[in-house]
């Protein structure tokens, strides 16, 4: 599937859910999400048949996130489907981890490949604030069951909040004994960012990746250690995407880098999301959405769900700024 800029797109990443067990200050009001009647939201049955038809279109990389995917009543079923659906290649999933203890040998089971696990610092009363309920007991836990299970790869990911003063060099230094993938993401405008969901977006929030890394470097002198060294294109792990690569010398796992804000990689962005409610966005940070609920649920056959494919496709932006206009949307409801 090739869109109008000549960009192949293989990549869906499905919010499943808009609901989510944690509350982290960036991403979601204290109350949760406004509620929404349950007919709005795709069913899993729903999602499955839309995988399926973008199977047929290229699709050929599915991720869960939400929300919190595992929150998702009838996820492992989903997870199972989309793995057999003829076409896709790769399943992954996004979680905060918290249900992912107990969920972790079902899913495997059911075909799931690899693990993003989302941790934004290392410090417990920290990791409480942020997220506003959260133990990182439970995190570390996700982390060895995701081990423990065979996940691969696991990847860790943070995002970098200037305010929040995290500490990088430790956050890194989980690549060294285990095969820990540690990525940092800038931090985005995204969903009423300057002010919706409790901290607030602001661009001074943004930390650059070359700053970060220059920031571990720094520690890893300090402590008499070697600085992360670039691991090269194809050096990173599956999956690595848009991020870039290093490693520690000797380390098992890698730090990678997403900068989203400081250098786009909007020229190869190979994606399409589906929202919880049935929306297809062509682009993260684009409010620009084409309705497929209704062709997923009037019986329409998979030809006009192709031509919706389509026209999402042809509407996707060449490139996002970054004025931090921000986006309507919350990242827990697009899908991040
Ligand atoms: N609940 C799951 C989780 O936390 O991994 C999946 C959904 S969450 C929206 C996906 C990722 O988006 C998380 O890693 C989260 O930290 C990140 N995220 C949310 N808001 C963000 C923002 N404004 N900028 C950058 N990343 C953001
Ligand atoms: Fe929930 Fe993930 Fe958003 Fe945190 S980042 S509130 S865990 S959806």
């Amino acid at each position: 599937m090739i869109d109008h800029l000549g960009r192949g797109i293989d990549y869906l990443r499905i919010s499943v859910t808009d609901k989510c067990n944690m509350r982290c200050i960036y991403c979601m009001p204290e109350e949760g999400v406004p509620f929404r009647p349950h007919d709005e939201m795709l069913r899993i049955e729903e999602i499955a048949r839309f995988v399926r038809i973008a199977a047929r279109c290229g699709i050929r990389k599915v991720r869960l996130t939400g929300g919190e995917p595992l929150v998702k009543k009838g996820i492992v079923d989903l997870v199972r489907d989309i793995a057999q659906t003829p076409g896709i290649e790769d399943v992954s999933l996004t979680t905060n981890g918290i249900l992912l203890p107990q969920m972790a040998g079902d899913l495997k089971e059911a075909g799931l490949n690899r693990v993003n696990i989302s941790m934004d610092t290392l410090d417990p009363d920290q990791f409480h604030y942020v997220t506003r309920r959260g133990h990182i007991d439970d995190v570390f836990r996700a982390i060895d069951a995701s081990l423990a299970v065979g996940f691969d790869p696991v990847k860790i990911n943070a995002v970098a909040v200037r305010s929040l003063h995290q500490d990088f060099y430790g956050f890194a230094k989980l690549s060294i004994d285990r095969p820990l993938h540690v990525r940092f993401i800038e931090y985005m405008p995204v969903g009423e960012s300057s002010g919706g969901s409790g901290a607030g977006w602001t661009e001074e929030d943004t930390i650059p990746a070359e700053e970060i890394r220059a920031i571990i470097n720094e520690r890893a002198a300090e402590e008499g250690h070697a600085p992360l060294q670039a691991v090269g294109k194809d050096g990173g792990p599956a999956g690595s995407g848009p991020a870039v690569y290093y490693t520690f010398p000797g380390a098992q796992g890698t730090v990678g880098f997403i900068s989203a804000m400081s250098n786009h990689f909007c020229a190869s962005c190979n994606r399409l999301r589906l929202t919880a409610d049935g929306k297809i966005r062509p682009c993260l940070f684009s409010d620009l959405e084409v309705d497929v609920r209704s062709a997923l649920r009037n019986n329409s056959d998979d030809d006009a769900v192709i031509a919706i494919i389509g026209e999402a496709i042809g509407i996707k932006p060449k490139e996002h700024d970054n004025s931090g206009a921000g986006t309507v949307r919350r990242m827990s409801q697009i899908g991040g």
